[in-house]
């Protein structure tokens, strides 16, 4: 998947990224050997195991990569796919270490993979398979709430992390913050609400911010607010789901193109997006669906005229053969490493602006953070404030009421007197940090000549503060 695209044109994933970390290096004063130490990535271990499944022994085989380790504990998601490998985990945990630097979150880099199709297993051999790779992650050091901490990625969700964390507590079981060992629980085991629809949330409030600077929007050859853009987004699993039906419903987006791995479907008129999930459940692709056309050769409609284009399947999927084919004036990267190092040239040549992955997705690690503080804290978030702030409120309604002799209308009233609950803080906490990431780029790129696009100033903003850190405390 990933490692062919990037083969055929004689970069792997890992070359691909620092290509694009050279190139920020490049124009950035900074000292000798730093660019290099940011480049390697500091361990990856290589594990190998048997589970019996159905009777019979298979081995399989994965790789946790920690990239960076100035901040911990590390982190960064486990994937499961059928093809992946220590490049491509290696090149995702570097983009784990600046994704957290751009919007602060204050962890390492690190990512994970398992070559398995999860699809081929039932349940309880997924049990039995994920619960002995965390033993291995555990047992070799990889896999701790201090040191290292995963969450889900490519074909892992909250049950997996599920698993993942009770096999530490059943190894450590003194260790009271155990919790934190693995985010994107399920909410009822230790998950933060509003973990699980984050990362596409996180893309929605990028656009938001993104459209927020009229001039930027300008330069990218768009006018307007986001109501009304067109919009395509390819992958419509975790991330893309909650990207395009965030954007539908609440900033009044038509998506008029949706493709999965069976094909593509397109209606200029806007489809329906819990629709179409309805059903990609129920049929497992999107042929059939009605109130759309089919195209049985999905990638093509990357391709198709639109403002927007969101690819959020996997990365490699904008090369240097499709770039120039590309109609689409704004890009937002929710998958990771979608637009090729070469791609990217093209792509900014022709003045499209690319919200770059190591932003544009950083949702999910953002709210992973929040996760990890809860756990830390052992208490949910507003637990002990809520009715505090709604007892204010209603006093101070009662104040406004009295001193003006005028009644504040209900729908004013309730939400003045409403304390917050964990939803509300993780969604605010969430768009805050977008924003000032959205914000720092921007800045950024403007400062600068040299910086051409977002990627760059993205780079920048990061290598500048991990270098910081290797200054004050060495490498
Ligand atoms: N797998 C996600 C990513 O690539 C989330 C990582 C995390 O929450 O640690 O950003």
């Amino acid at each position: 998947m990933s490692d062919t695209k990037f083969a055929q044109q004689g970069m792997s994933f890992r070359q691909s990224v620092e290509h694009m970390v050279d190139h920020a290096i490049e124009i950035m004063d900074l000292d000798a050997g730093i660019g290099d130490a940011l480049k390697v990535c500091k361990s990856v271990i290589q594990v190998s195991f048997p589970v019996e499944i159905d009777g019979h022994v298979e081995i399989f085989t994965g790789w946790r990569a920690t990239h960076s380790d100035h901040r911990l504990p590390s982190k960064g998601g486990i994937r499961y796919a059928p093809i992946v490998d220590q490049d491509e985990v290696e090149a995702l945990a570097a983009l784990m270490t600046y994704k957290c630097a751009i919007v602060d979150v204050p962890f390492g880099g690190s990512k994970g993979g398992l070559i398995i199709d999860p699809k081929k297993y039932e349940r309880h051999q997924l049990e039995a398979i994920t619960r002995r790779f965390a033993r291995e992650l555990i047992g070799k050091g990889f896999m701790s709430p201090a040191k290292n901490v995963p969450a889900p990625d490519m074909g892992t969700g909250p049950q997996e992390m599920g698993w993942m964390t009770d096999t530490y507590r059943n190894l450590f079981p003194d260790d009271i913050n155990y919790m934190g060992v693995v985010t994107g629980k399920p909410v009822e085991h230790g998950g933060v609400r509003g973990r699980n629809e984050a990362t596409g949330r996180g893309v929605q409030y990028a656009l938001r911010e993104f459209f927020r600077h009229q001039d930027e929007v300008k330069s990218a050859g768009l006018e307007g607010d986001l109501g009304g853009k067109r919009v395509v987004v390819q992958g419509l699993g975790n991330v893309g789901y909650h990207a395009a039906h965030f954007l539908q419903t609440e900033d009044d987006c038509k998506i008029i193109a949706i493709i999965e791995r069976d094909g593509a479907i397109v209606n200029p008129e806007g489809l329906d997006v819990d629709n179409v999930a309805l059903y990609l459940r129920e049929t497992g692709g999107v042929e059939g669906y009605e109130d759309a056309t089919f195209q049985a050769d999905g990638s093509s409609m990357l391709e198709l005229d639109c403002d927007i284009l969101i690819p959020a399947a996997m990365e490699g999927v904008i090369t240097h053969e499709n770039a120039d084919k590309i109609k689409a004036r704004v890009i937002a990267e929710a998958a990771n490493g979608p637009v090729t190092y070469s791609a990217d040239q093209k792509l900014q040549q022709r003045g499209v602006v690319i919200i770059p992955d190591a932003y544009c997705n950083a949702g999910g690690v953002i709210v992973s953070y929040f996760e990890w503080i809860r756990n830390l804290n052992h208490v949910r978030f507003g637990r002990i404030d809520k009715r505090f702030h709604e007892a204010r409120g209603q006093k101070i309604i009662t104040a406004i009421e009295m001193a003006t002799d005028t009644k504040i209308p209900d729908w004013l009233k309730e939400s003045i007197a409403c304390g917050a609950d964990e939803f509300d803080l993780v969604r605010s906490g969430l768009d805050d940090s977008m924003r000032l990431g959205m914000q720092e780029i921007i800045e950024k790129r403007r400062s600068n000549e040299k910086i051409e696009d977002y990627r760059m100033a993205a780079y920048v903003i990061a290598i500048e503060k991990i270098a910081r850190t290797y200054r004050d405390i060495g490498y």
